[in-house]
């Protein structure tokens, strides 16, 4: 492993476009890739935007926020990608997706390369009986915002080896961050957690408990959580949240896992969260 490799990132997305951007400032190489040019476009706009807003901030020295942006290389096309030694996938959370995209990018990996998913919750190990190679398949589960959020969740699918495992840790070490792993379970650890604690707080509102300021006040002061869940739910993506419970209750069978009515409305209205200006708050 070394910092002149180059990493490529699928989806320049809220996901994809952070973990570019650690790696970036970590020294590597990065191609971005999107299905969608609007999406490549706007996605490595706001990496800029990021870098040098933690610039101004006195995060980095600006001199390394323009050496990271001119590591950042948007790629319109998979075909473009040269070999790499490790793809992350971060497109959109459904399986066909991620399936055909994954298939279509295994060939730009180096003969030890590992293929990546940065999935919230689908099964790594199905994944990885879609690819070539599933011993060198691997979850690896950044948390949003990348630049600031330290884990990332390690998740061993069933045919992952040993030595897939060791190096992606020591790729997420190499990129600051603090990897813990796991194994290929609905929902992993982290979401397995998480996602009913949100689910249950739209059940409050929905129930008419409280306002959504006041359920996340009463989380954020009295459990000393650093933001309330509807905040945190509208900073994942509604959509997103709604595909985790949906696995959730699928996979695991139990009706605590329900997603709430009021969830799947918001959803059908496009009411998605940050990302859309709107969802349990108004955003500028
Ligand atoms: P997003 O909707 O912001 O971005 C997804 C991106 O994937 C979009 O830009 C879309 O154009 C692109 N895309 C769709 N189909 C594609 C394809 N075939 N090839 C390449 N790009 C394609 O979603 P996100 O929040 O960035 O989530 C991405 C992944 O990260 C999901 O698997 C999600 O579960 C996971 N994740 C999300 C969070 C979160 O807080 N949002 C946290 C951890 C993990």
């Amino acid at each position: 492993m070394s910092n002149d490799e180059t990493i490529a990132i699928i989806g320049a997305g809220t996901m994809g476009r952070g973990i570019a951007q650690v790696f970036a400032q970590a020294g590597y190489e990065v191609s971005i890739f999107d299905a969608f040019p609007a999406a490549l476009e706007d996605g490595v706009k706001q990496i800029a935007k990021m870098l040098d807003r933690a610039a101004e901030k006195g995060v980095i020295k600006p001199d390394d926020a323009a050496a990271a942006k001119k590591r950042i290389r948007p790629t319109k096309a998979v075909a473009e990608f040269r070999k790499c030694p490790l793809i992350i996938e971060a497109a959109t959370e459904k399986p066909d997706i991620k399936i055909d995209v994954l298939k279509q990018t295994q060939k730009f990996l180096t003969d030890d390369g590992i293929l990546a998913t940065n999935t919230s919750s689908i099964s790594i190990t199905q994944l990885a009986a879609a690819t070539a190679r599933p011993d060198r398949f691997i979850g690896m589960h950044f948390f949003n915002p990348v630049p600031l959020m330290k884990l990332v969740e390690i998740v061993r699918g069933l045919q992952t080896s040993d030595e897939t495992t060791k190096r992606t840790i020591e790729y997420a070490e190499s990129v600051g961050k603090t990897p813990v792993q796991c194994n290929d379970h609905p929902g992993f650890v982290s979401n397995r957690i998480l996602m009913p604690m949100i689910n249950e707080a739209i059940f409050c509102l929905q129930d008419g408990v409280a306002e959504p300021k006041a359920i996340d006040d009463i989380m954020r002061l009295g459990m000393n959580h650093p933001m309330g869940p509807l905040a945190l739910a509208d900073l994942i993506g509604l959509d997103v949240c709604l595909f985790i419970l949906e696995v959730l209750h699928r996979d695991l069978g139990e009706d605590r896992y329900r997603p709430c009515p009021l969830l799947r409305k918001m959803v059908a209205a496009g009411r998605l969260g940050k990302k859309t200006k709107q969802g349990f708050y108004k955003y500028e």
